[in-house]
This record gives structure tokens, sequence and C-alpha cells, in this order.
């Protein structure tokens, strides 16, 4: 069978390289293409390139904006290709895949109408005695080469989170995605170039996070880097990126809250779709489910029933709602947190079955908050039900957390919505929704060990961008 195979992409060049990555199918284990590997020398060109059309480049911002509006026509003509690619490189399920593409499509778009948005504010510095002649107005300008970092789990989504925005305002960009998941980047540097984006504004170089990543890292070129992944590689990209800014886009354990006056079917059904799409591989995958006491019975009987009703297996059959997670040395852990709560006297409601990278759905109860599976991020198929007495309890224990990226709450009342919308300490709080709900015209972004920063082509755009203060003292 011929493999695919994608080379890097450094000022508009594709280029070979001497070592290469095997990418395996995550269903079946089968090698599907391999991509080059970069070496530091890769790394340096691609910086130094970036920074040179950083400061050559003569895209307005009305060509940037229809680069990113062609490229979202692209994404969609070519919309099988890229929702196979997902299904087999990620291993999730197509009913995901078409998601994630839905979003991408939408991404690109809003980035380019946001291309058209940007500008800076009026500063009354007339208004100050002795400035009577001053004009004064702050800029928008771009910061220069931003360094790109990206996760496994929405490869094209999250790299067009990042790429999206920063060549809406003027940015260049290196990219380094995940590398069990890496074909998706390559796809949306090429639909970038199918688009009409002249070299060197998007490169993308492979490897791993601690050569690769840390080469980036050591590069003073970059001016600012934008990460998407787990808190313990977050803290160290602020860590060494020094007074550079840095968006940090992290983990959650998220709670999601159903009080006794919520519309339980309404609730238990999205919870029962969002607790396990994506394998439970998203940083806001619902994770703890607070259920009040009266309701606590009536609700878990309608969520296992969604629950069991979820078809588990393989992603590339249309109709599995449930597919493999990204290794099986990844299942086998969630599989081992959730023996171990077993072992400390949780009770297993369903699940807990393993099949090679496989895990399926899988449902605690009587659990403790010491427990990894609700102290950790889990990120897998494993969700726990907690019950609670009072709204307070619960509130306290949502908020018991390391982790705050957005929170759900399912309740009819107006009065309590709005106060957990001031009480949940998240930097999202959805209700009558779960926590997984993102539109991505929205701000999002997390407090605490889920990141700095907010994403959201519009949000992104101020990240990537300085305010820049121009005076004229006029005569
Ligand atoms: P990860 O932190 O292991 O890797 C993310 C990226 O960082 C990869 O490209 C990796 O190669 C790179 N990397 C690793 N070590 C590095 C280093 N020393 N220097 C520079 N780069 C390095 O995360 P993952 O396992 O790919 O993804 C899962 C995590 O991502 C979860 O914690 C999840 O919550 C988080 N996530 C967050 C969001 C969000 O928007 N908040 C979205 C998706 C995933």
């Amino acid at each position: 069978m011929h493999l695919q195979h994608y080379r890097l992409y450094i000022n508009g060049e594709w280029i070979e390289t001497e070592e290469t990555i095997p990418v395996t199918h995550k269903y079946t284990g089968n090698v599907i293409a391999t991509i080059a590997k970069a070496s530091r020398q890769h790394v340096e060109d691609a910086v130094t390139h970036a920074l040179q059309t950083f400061r050559t480049s003569t895209l307005t911002p009305s060509e940037r904006s229809d680069i990113l509006l062609r490229a979202s026509q692209i994404a969609a003509e070519r919309r099988a290709e890229l929702e196979l690619s997902l299904v087999r490189e990620v291993g999730k399920t197509r009913k995901d895949a078409r998601g994630e593409l839905d979003r991408v499509i939408n991404t690109l778009r809003i980035s380019a109408e946001e291309a058209k948005r940007i500008s800076g504010e009026m500063v009354p510095l007339a208004a100050t005695p002795g400035s009577e002649n001053r004009l004064g107005f702050a800029i928008r300008v771009p910061k220069g080469v931003i360094g790109a970092i990206t996760p496994f789990n929405y490869p094209l989504l999250l790299s067009t989170h990042k790429v999206g925005p920063a060549l809406a305002a003027g940015n260049t960009i290196v990219l380094k995605p995940a590398t069990t998941t890496p074909i998706a980047s390559f796809l949306l540097v090429e639909i970038l170039e199918q688009a009409g984006l002249p070299k060197g504004h998007v490169n993308i170089v492979t490897g791993s996070g601690s050569q690769v990543g840390d080469w980036m890292l050591d590069d003073p070129r970059i001016a600012m880097y934008t990460f998407t992944g787990s808190a313990e590689v977050g803290t160290y990209i602020k860590q060494r990126s020094g007074l550079r800014p840095v968006a940090l886009e992290l983990g959650n354990n998220s709670p999601n809250i159903v009080h006794e006056d919520a519309d339980l079917a309404l609730a238990a059904k999205l919870i029962a779709q969002r607790s396990f799409h994506n394998a439970g591989q998203a940083c806001i995958a619902v994770q703890r489910i607070f259920v009040a006491e009266s309701v606590l019975d009536r609700f878990t009987d309608i969520y296992l029933e969604e629950v069991r009703a979820l078809q588990v297996g393989d992603p590339e059959h249309p109709d599995t709602d449930v597919g493999p997670m990204i290794s099986e040395a990844e299942a086998i852990r969630a599989e081992q947190w959730v023996q171990e709560a077993v072992g400390q006297g949780a009770e297993l409601l369903h699940g807990g079955k393993r099949e090679g990278a496989v895990l399926h759905p899988t449902v605690l109860t009587a659990t403790t908050p010491e427990m990894k599976v609700n102290c950790l991020e889990v990120f897998a198929p494993v969700v726990t039900i907690i019950p609670y007495h009072s709204i307070e309890e619960a509130f306290a224990a949502a908020n018991d957390s390391a982790y705050g990226l957005q929170a759900g709450i399912f309740t009819n009342d107006l009065n309590l919505a709005m106060r957990a919308a001031k009480t949940l300490e998240y930097g999202g709080v959805i209700i009558n929704d779960v926590s997984t709900y993102r539109n991505d015209v929205m701000p999002y972004g997390g407090i605490k060990n889920s990141g700095l920063g907010k994403e959201g082509p519009h949000y992104a755009i101020e990240e990537m961008t300085d305010l820049r203060m121009v005076v004229m003292n006029l005569k």
C-alpha cells in the first residue's frame, strides 16, 4: 500500500528531511502515513523566514480576509477527505469528525471577518490640562512571529484557532502540531497554500515536543507563544518564555450540575451525549456530574439508559458514538484510575471494560473528591455522578478544583442560573447545556490551571496584537 508522506513547509517550500515519523490509524494500529521530522536547523529556518515575511509582507487586511474566506470554502469542498483523515489519525468517530470540520470551516470564516474589523481607539489626551493640542489614538499592530503548539485531540480545529487569528491580524506563524496527529495541520497548511497565502506566512515543523517544541521556545525571535495542551507543558512554556507573552489553553475536570428543578430528560440526554464524545478527550468534556439528591435516582435512570444506547467501537463505522482513545497506553491509564477508584470504594454503574485503545463509556458513583477520577483531568470516557444536598454544597464542590475552564448547570430557576454564573469560578458558565458547549465566536479560556488568555478569533486577535499609542503634537 502506498503511504502518504507529508513534508515540512518552510517559506512556501515542501521540505524533505532525513528522519521521518510514522503516523498510525488509532483504531487498527496500522501505519497510515509518514511525516518529516524537523531538525534544529529547520526550526531556525522556519523562524528566519517567518520573521522576514512578517517584516516585508504586503498583504492588506482585505487580502488576508479573502485568503481566509477561500480557505474556509476549500475546507468545505475537501470535507470528505478531511473527515476520513481525522477519523483515522485521531480515532474520532465520523460524527465527531464532522462536528470538528463544521467548526474549522466556521472558525476560518470568522477569522476572515475579524481581519476586517481590527481597529484601535481614540484617547482623549486633549482633556488633560496642558495637552489641549495633543491628538492621541492607539492602533493595534501585529506582534510578529507567533509560535503555535497544538495538542492531539482536535488537531484541525485547534491549529485553525491559532493560524486563523494570527494571519487575520497580520502575523506570521511557525506551527508545531502533536506528533500523534500531525496530518490535520499539514492539510490546513495545504489548504492555506491552495487559498493563495503567499510563502513564509505559515510554516510547519514537526517532531516531539521535548525537541522541536523546545527549540521553538529557545528562539527569542518568536514574539509570542500560543499553546493548547496539558497544564504541565503549559506551565513549562510559561516558565521558558520569559517576558514574551503566552496564551495557554489547558485542561479541566469539568463540573456539570443538575439541580432539582432541571429538565431531567434534557440534562440526561445532553450530558450523556457530551460525556463521551471524542472518547472523553476534550478539555471541556463532562467529568464530574453533581446531581441534587432529590432527583438522583430519576436522573441516573434516564442517563444510564442514554449511555447504554451509545455504539462503541470502530470509528469509521457511521453509527459509532465512542471510538478508541489516542493510544492503548492512555486507555490503560484511564482504566487503572477507574480500578483504583473502585478499590477505594467507588461503585461502577456502567462500563469499565477495555478492548485495546477502546475504553467503554464508564460511569462511577460513590466517589470521593480525592480520587483521581475527580480531582485530576481524566481525559477519557469516564464520568462520576456525585449527589449533593444543597446548591451551596454543589457550588463549593464544583469550585474545589485546580482547574477553571468551563462549567455547566441545568436549572429552570433564572435567579439560580445567575447565581451560578457569578459563583462558579470558571472561564465560562453554560446554563441548561453542558460544560462542553463551545461556539467558536465566544471568548474561550480558563482560569487557575486551565490557562491564560482567550481564544475565539476576535479575542485571540487581541492577544496576538499590541496596542501602540500614537501621539500627535498639533500646531
Ligand atoms: P500535551 O501537553 O502533551 O502536548 C501538547 C503539545 O505540546 C504537543 O504538540 C506536544 O508535542 C507539545 N509539547 C510537549 N512537550 C513540550 C515541551 N517540553 N516544549 C514544547 N512543546 C511541548 O497535550 P496533549 O496530550 O496533546 O493534549 C491533551 C491536553 O490538552 C489535555 O490536558 C487537554 O485538556 C488539553 N486541551 C486543552 C484545550 C483547551 O482549549 N483548553 C483543548 C484541547 C486540549
